[in-house]
C-alpha cells in the first residue's frame, strides 16, 4: 500500500530528513510552504525509514502484506 498518510501541517520546516533519506525520492521540497511534499507516492517499496525518522511524526506507511513476510517489523 506504501504511504498510508502524509500530514504536511506536522512536517517541521528545514528537516529534510525525508527528502534526503527516502531512497525512492518519494519526497520533495515543496518550496511554497518550505516543507515536504509527496511527489510519488507510487515508487514507494515500504521501507519504513521515513515514517520512524520523521521527527514530526507526519507521515504513516502501511506495509503491504507481502512485505510483512520480508520485513516482519
Ligand atoms: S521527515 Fe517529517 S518533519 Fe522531516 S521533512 Fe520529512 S515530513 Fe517533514
Ligand atoms: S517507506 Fe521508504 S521508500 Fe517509502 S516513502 Fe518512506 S523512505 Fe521512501
Amino acid at each position: 500500500m506504501g504511504i498510508k498518510s502524509f500530514d504536511q501541517k506536522r512536517c517541521i520546516s528545514g528537516c529534510n530528513i525525508c527528502i534526503e533519506d527516502c531512497p525512492m525520492d518519494v519526497f520533495v521540497l515543496d518550496a511554497k510552504v518550505g516543507k515536504a511534499k509527496v511527489a510519488h507516492a507510487g515508487d514507494c517499496w515500504e521501507c519504513l525509514l521515513c515514517g520512524e525518522k520523521c521527527p514530526g511524526k507526519a507521515i504513516q506507511i502501511s506495509p503491504s502484506a507481502a512485505r510483512k513476510l520480508w520485513y516482519p517489523y
